[in-house]
């Protein structure tokens, strides 16, 4: 029999396993497509969401009493998932039903993309971990939201659900801003309508930072430029449209964005399993973490709709490789005093794609 892991790097080694095999159960929150690298079953592990792909294979089992277990040993964590929340069932004046508009991930965070299409979602362009159109091919979502939309949803998931921050991401434009006007619209209404709501936005670098205090002061007070690999060649080969906005572009926009939004309120995205050096994925998380930057570490994970996985059919990373890139910038990040629980909105405060917050940080 398995013993329940109790040390930190037990729990952590866990938390690893079940984020790349996935688990069996019969979670009533699912995301599939959508921007950015999830295909995920929402579960509340220990008290903390969790984003846990749903694996009818998995060797992890949630059961009857809500215990992770393994070949029938207990694992020693407490899972349940999240229920469906209430806001799903009503819908906007015009029809528009607000799941469509906004999901819940996590436990308490409300998620939407406000432009669902990119202009870099051509095949020779496009992220290959990208399947940001495929929801919207899907019907289960809608291309733009508007500001007005967003702000009843978010009244309605606060009111309802106890959502308690909001996350808004965005396919990038083709202007100076490169989304970000049109996602400082969004949270202007949203802060206007749910004035107690923390909002992150996520954007790629703006051509001209002054997007980034634009943002700020509509009522952001995190903020998401994600990179996912600081290797050239990686970026090159995974993201062949974005790779072209430079790592110097990153660099002074992380640096613009630390100024504004002050130091742990702003995060990039780091995927582990493109290819890259794992001893030069962790030299880059150091860099970020003195430049105050969060380094959200995820794996990748298989998604059908992207390239990656229709095409290039790249499976899952190594899992003893991500454990180790976890623990050791989750030591970096507690050596820095850098929690993500203490950003005030967005993906390094909910923790649910990462085990970084499992190893304590
Ligand atoms: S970490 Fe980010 S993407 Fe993952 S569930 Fe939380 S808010 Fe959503």
């Amino acid at each position: 029999m398995t013993p329940a892991p109790t040390s930190t790097t037990d729990r952590v080694s866990t938390r690893v396993s079940i984020a790349l095999l996935g688990v069996r159960s019969d979670a009533p929150v699912r995301r599939t497509g959508g921007a950015g690298p999830s295909d995920d079953g929402h579960f509340v592990i220990d008290g903390a969401g969790a984003a846990i792909p749903l694996n009818l294979a998995s060797p992890y089992v949630v059961n009857a009493r809500g215990r992770l277990t393994l070949d029938g040993a207990d694992l020693g964590f407490d899972v349940s998932p999240v229920t469906r929340p209430r806001f799903y069932d009503l819908q906007t004046s015009e029809g528009v039903a607000y799941d469509k508009i906004a999901k819940l991930h996590g436990k308490n965070v409300l998620a939407t993309t406000v432009v669902q299409t990119c202009v870099r979602y051509d095949e020779s362009e496009r992220c290959r971990f990208c399947a940001i159109e495929a929801s919207l091919d899907a019907g289960t979502t809608i291309a733009v939201k508007t500001p007005a939309m967003l702000a009843e949803v978010a009244e309605a998931a606060v009111r309802l659900d106890g959502v308690t921050n909001m996350v808004m991401t965005t396919g990038t434009s083709n202007g100076w801003d490169r989304g970000a006007k049109h996602l400082a619209r969004c949270v202007r209404a949203v802060k206007k309508a749910v004035p107690s709501l923390e909002i992150q936005v996520q954007c790629e670098p703006p051509a001209d930072l002054q997007a980034i205090t634009d943002l700020y002061e509509a009522g952001a007070r995190s903020i998401g430029i994600h990179v996912e690999s600081m290797d050239d060649a990686v970026r090159a080969r995974w993201m062949p449209g974005k790779s072209r906005v430079s790592m110097d572009e990153y660099r002074a926009s992380w640096r613009e964005a630390v100024r504004v939004f002050g130091w742990n309120q702003v995060s990039t995205y780091l995927l582990v399993g493109l290819g890259e050096d794992p001893d030069e994925l962790v030299a880059g998380a150091a860099e970020l973490i003195e430049m105050g930057v969060y380094p959200f570490i995820v794996p990748f994970r298989p998604l059908k709709g992207t390239l990656a996985t229709d095409v290039d059919r790249v499976p899952a990373p190594d899992r003893r490789i991500l454990n180790s890139v976890t623990a050791r910038v989750a030591t970096l990040l507690q050596a820095a005093g850098m929690r993500g629980e203490d950003q005030r909105a967005g993906c390094a405060a909910c923790g649910a794609c990462s085990a970084l917050q499992t190893a304590g940080a």
